[in-house]
C-alpha cells in the first residue's frame, strides 16, 4: 500500500497544469488567475459625491445650525454620469447626486437632510436657493479619486482563486479579459456489466447506477465542465474504444468501477492496454484501489483517473484524489480542501490493524463553543450512499487510533 500523501505528490507529478488562456473575466468565477492583474487607471476615476445633497464651498457654511442657517444659490442639478457647466462660486452650490463628480470649486458635499431641501421642495432648478443646517469641514460627502485602486497598482495577483466579487473589481478596473487557467472539460464514464441506468425495472444481478450523476454533479461545483460519456460493460476492448474516443474531447477522464483485485477488472486492463498504468492501493478506507494513467490526447497527455465503484468510495476518491488532481490542472496552488481540529461528539469506530487511515463519514457543525463537532453517520460501509449523503465532513482517524467522543478529530470538510 501507498500512503495517501505520496500517492496524490504521485498525481499531481502527472497531472499535467493546462496552458494559461484569455479568459472573458465576466465569465470566471472559480478559475485561477495566471498572471498579476495592474489596474490601468484610477478608481474611481474622479472626486464623486458620496451623497446626495449640495456640493458647497466650506468657507461659506461657517456658523451654520439649525437655529442660523446659511443660504447658498442653486446653480442646477448634477446627476451621476453627467458634469456640472461651470464651478461653485461664494455663496453657490450645485445639487449633486451620488456619484455625480464633484464641480470644481466645491470642497465637500452637504447631504441632502442637513438642508432646507424636502421631498417636497426638491430646490435643484437654477436659481433655487436652499439653506443649509450646519456645517461640514473639507473633504466630507466626497470619495476621492483613486481611492479603491490606484492607477499601476496590483488589484489582483496570479494565483487568485477568482470569487464574484473579484469579478467585480476585474470588472472596476475595465479588465475584460485576463490570462488565467480555465475549466477542465473531465469526461465520466462509468462501468459494470450490472448497471441499469434508464430506472428500468431490475433483472436478477442488476442494480440501478448511482455514480454518474454524483460525479459529474461534483465536477461541476469542482469549476469543471462535465462531460457524460454514459455507461460502458465490462468489456476490455469497447472500454478502450470509449476511452480512446473520449481522448478526443476531454481534458481528463474519470472513470468509476473496474480498478479492484477482481477477476474482471476491465478499467485496470484497460489502461493497461495503452500501456500507462499506475495502480494504486491507497493506505485509506474506503477507496483503496486507484488507477490511473496517461493516454495520448490530440493536445497532449489527458489523465485517466479510475475511481473504484463502490459509491461511497468512488465519492471519497474524488474528494481525495481526483479533486486535488484536477484543481491542480487548472492552476491551483492549494489543491487540498480545508481540514479543520473539529471535536467528536460520539466515538468514531474503525476497524484495526488494516493500516490504512479510515475516512469516516461525519454530520458536521459548529457548536455553541465556536468548534467544528462531528459525529459518524449510521452505515459507514462503501456501499451505504445513503448514509453518507448528508455528511458535511471526513474526519480522519489512523490505524490504531481511537477516538472517543470529546477527543479532537481533523475533519476535511466537503464542499
Ligand atoms: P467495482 O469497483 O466495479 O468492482 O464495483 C464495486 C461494487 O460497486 C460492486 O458492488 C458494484 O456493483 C458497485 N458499483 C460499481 N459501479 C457502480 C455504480 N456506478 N453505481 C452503483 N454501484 C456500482
Ligand atoms: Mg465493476
Amino acid at each position: 500500500m501507498i500512503d495517501l500523501a505520496d500517492a496524490r505528490r504521485l498525481l499531481l507529478a502527472a497531472c499535467p497544469r493546462l496552458e494559461p488562456a484569455l479568459l472573458d473575466s465576466a465569465g470566471a468565477d472559480g478559475c485561477v488567475l495566471a498572471a498579476d492583474v495592474v489596474a490601468p487607471a484610477d478608481v474611481p476615476p474622479f472626486d464623486n459625491s458620496s451623497v446626495d445633497g449640495y456640493a458647497v464651498r466650506t468657507s461659506d457654511l461657517a456658523g451654520a445650525a439649525e437655529h442660523s442657517p446659511v443660504r447658498v444659490e442653486v446653480l442646477g442639478s448634477v446627476l451621476a454620469g453627467s458634469v456640472a457647466g461651470q464651478p461653485v462660486g461664494p455663496g453657490q452650490a450645485w445639487k449633486v447626486m451620488t456619484g455625480a463628480p464633484v464641480p470644481a470649486g466645491a470642497d465637500a458635499v452637504v447631504m441632502v437632510e442637513k438642508t432646507s431641501a424636502t421631498r417636497e421642495r426638491q430646490l435643484g432648478a437654477p436659481g433655487d436657493r436652499v439653506e443649509v443646517l450646519g456645517e461640514v469641514g473639507p473633504g466630507a460627502g466626497i470619495r476621492r479619486a483613486s481611492s479603491d485602486v490606484r492607477a499601476g497598482e496590483e488589484v489582483l495577483a496570479a494565483g487568485t482563486v477568482l470569487r464574484p466579487a473579484h469579478l467585480g473589481v476585474l470588472a472596476s478596473v475595465g479588465a475584460r479579459q485576463i490570462s488565467g487557467y480555465r475549466r477542465l472539460r473531465v469526461g465520466v464514464l462509468v462501468t459494470g456489466d450490472e448497471l441499469v441506468t434508464d430506472g428500468s425495472e431490475l433483472r436478477p444481478g442488476q442494480i440501478h447506477e448511482s455514480n454518474r450523476a454524483m460525479l459529474l454533479a461534483l465536477l461541476a461545483r469542482a469549476n469543471c465542465q462535465p462531460v457524460d460519456l454514459g455507461v460502458a460493460g465490462d468489456d476490455v476492448a469497447a472500454l478502450q474504444e470509449r476511452l480512446s474516443s473520449a481522448l478526443q474531447r476531454c481534458d481528463a477522464v474519470l472513470t468509476s468501477g473496474g480498478v479492484s483485485m477482481g477477476d474482471s477488472d476491465p478499467v485496470r486492463a484497460a489502461l493497461d492496454r495503452f500501456g500507462g498504468l499506475t495502480w494504486l492501493q491507497v493506505a485509506i478506507r474506503p477507496a483503496k484501489p486507484f488507477a490511473f494513467g496517461l493516454l495520448p490526447g490530440p493536445a497532449g497527455p489527458v489523465p485517466v483517473l479510475g475511481l473504484p465503484g463502490n459509491p461511497v468510495s468512488a465519492l471519497v476518491s474524488f474528494e481525495l484524489l481526483a479533486r486535488p488532481a484536477l484543481r491542480h490542472m487548472m492552476g491551483h496552488d492549494d489543491p487540498y480542501g480545508v481540514s479543520i481540529l473539529g471535536i467528536a461528539d460520539a466515538p468514531l469506530p474503525r476497524p484495526h490493524g488494516d493500516g490504512r487511515t479510515a475516512f469516516l463519514r461525519v454530520s458536521c457543525g459548529f457548536g455553541p463553543d465556536g468548534r467544528l463537532h462531528a459525529r459518524p453517520v449510521a452505515g459507514q460501509d462503501s456501499h451505504q450512499l445513503s448514509a453518507s449523503a448528508g455528511a458535511g465532513g471526513l474526519a480522519q482517524v489512523k490505524d490504531g487510533q481511537r477516538v472517543e467522543a470529546g477527543d479532537e478529530v481533523p475533519v476535511l470538510l466537503l464542499s
